[in-house]
């Protein structure tokens, strides 16, 4: 393992850190080209430079097949821009609306869905005008229950902009829920202080913090420590997880990020099935791989270790579950089922109908006349 003082984000730095061979260099420089490069020092250290196929690397250090397009991804792959009212919101379902602060992140994933947007030479952040107008927007609209702060990741802010941010959702009456979707507790825990915790809290309002985290070594004693902070002042956690080839496909390895988000008093949110973002190809499982891991969580780990499988529809139509369904057609017998347990065997359930007739009435007493 590798350590070093501050982000690496130049080819050079990467390669100099001994995170990739110097014969690498010019293909990390063609792919840094053309998207964001940054690995934090904290996730720096976890990359095994000895292990060409080490899960960690694999999420952060470019790779020369990030320039192949297949034909199916596109720059927007979950449609945020369809969905976008005015700057800074995305309003996809009635409920509740992204508020998108900025376009920073404190480490960049070669999977990133929003790849096209991220990055010192993405999107700016919000200026204040256009943050007045996004608070407008959602103080104008009594149906938007949650707000959910992404981007980027809003974490880089500091803890007094945090704090006006939040200050701001707080005075709406309707705005119940505030939700921080973030990676800083693995990739800059020390970022996570007391005062940015208290930003994130207001009175009479539930604040949520959904960390993003795919393999169990991101989960380091540091990382721990980040995300009690926020727990131990009353701010639940949950996460979120993306399914990546070579990363977390296995049983093994997404059971061991299940139980270990668990027993820090994280419960597993989502499990996203990778998005058809531009050049992430060679990262993406398929759906069927994906229920076949769901069905072995099922079989093998408390239900605390279940996330709900989701696919992001292309184009913006929103997040459905896609796992694994345990219910078949019980065949010759009209309204009938089979339930498919967690090792594959099937068993016999009646239809709604037929369950009153069979079950219920036989152990009910004779009627008296
Ligand atoms: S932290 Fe999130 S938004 Fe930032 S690069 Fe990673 S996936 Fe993209």
């Amino acid at each position: 393992m590798r350590s070093s003082a501050r982000t690496l984000r130049r080819p050079a730095e990467l390669v100099g850190a001994g995170l990739a061979p110097p014969e690498r260099l010019g293909e990390l420089e063609r792919v840094a080209a053309r998207y964001a490069v940054a690995i934090s020092p904290a996730l720096a250290e976890l990359i095994d430079p000895a292990d060409p196929q080490d899960p960690i690397a694999r999420q952060f250090v470019p790779d020369p097949a990030e320039l192949t397009v297949a034909a199916e991804e596109r720059a927007d792959p979950i449609g945020d821009d369809t969905k976008s009212p005015v700057a800074g919101i995305v309003h996809r379902y009635p409920d509740r609306v992204l508020l998108k602060l900025v376009h920073v992140c404190p480490v960049y994933c070669r999977f990133c869905f929003r790849r096209e947007m991220v990055g010192p030479g993405g999107r700016p952040a919000l200026t204040p005008a256009e943050l007045a107008s996004a608070l407008a927007y959602i103080r104008e609209r009594p149906a938007i229950w949650e707000v959910i702060l992404t981007g980027g990741d809003p974490l880089v802010l500091s803890a007094r902009r945090l704090r006006a941010v939040v200050h701001d959702l707080a005075a709406i009456a309707h705005v119940k829920i505030i939700r921080v979707h973030t990676r800083m507790p693995v990739a800059e825990p020390a970022r996570v202080t007391r005062d940015l915790v208290r930003a994130l809290k207001a009175a009479d309002k539930a604040t949520y913090v959904v960390l993003h985290i795919n393999h169990p070594r991101e989960l380091t004693a540091a990382a721990r420590a980040a995300c009690a902070s926020f727990i131990d002042a009353g701010i639940p956690m949950l996460s979120q997880s993306v399914l990546l080839r070579g990363v977390n496909d296995d049983p093994a390895t997404l059971g061991a990020l299940m139980r270990a988000l668990v027993e820090a008093r994280i419960k597993p949110y989502y499990l996203h099935q990778g998005d058809l973002a531009p050049g992430t190809a060679h990262l993406r499982t398929s759906i069927s791989d994906g229920q076949d891991l769901m069905r072995s969580l099922r079989g093998r780990y408390s239900g605390l270790c279940q996330p709900t499988y989701v696919l992001d529809i292309p184009g913006g139509a929103g997040k459905v579950p896609v796992g694994p369904s345990y219910l078949a057609d019980g065949g010759a017998v009209a309204g009938a089922l089979e339930v498919i347990d967690c090792v594959g065997r099937r068993h016999a359930y009646p239809s709604a109908g037929s369950c009153q007739a069979d079950a219920v009435r036989p152990h009910l007493p004779p009627v008296k006349r």
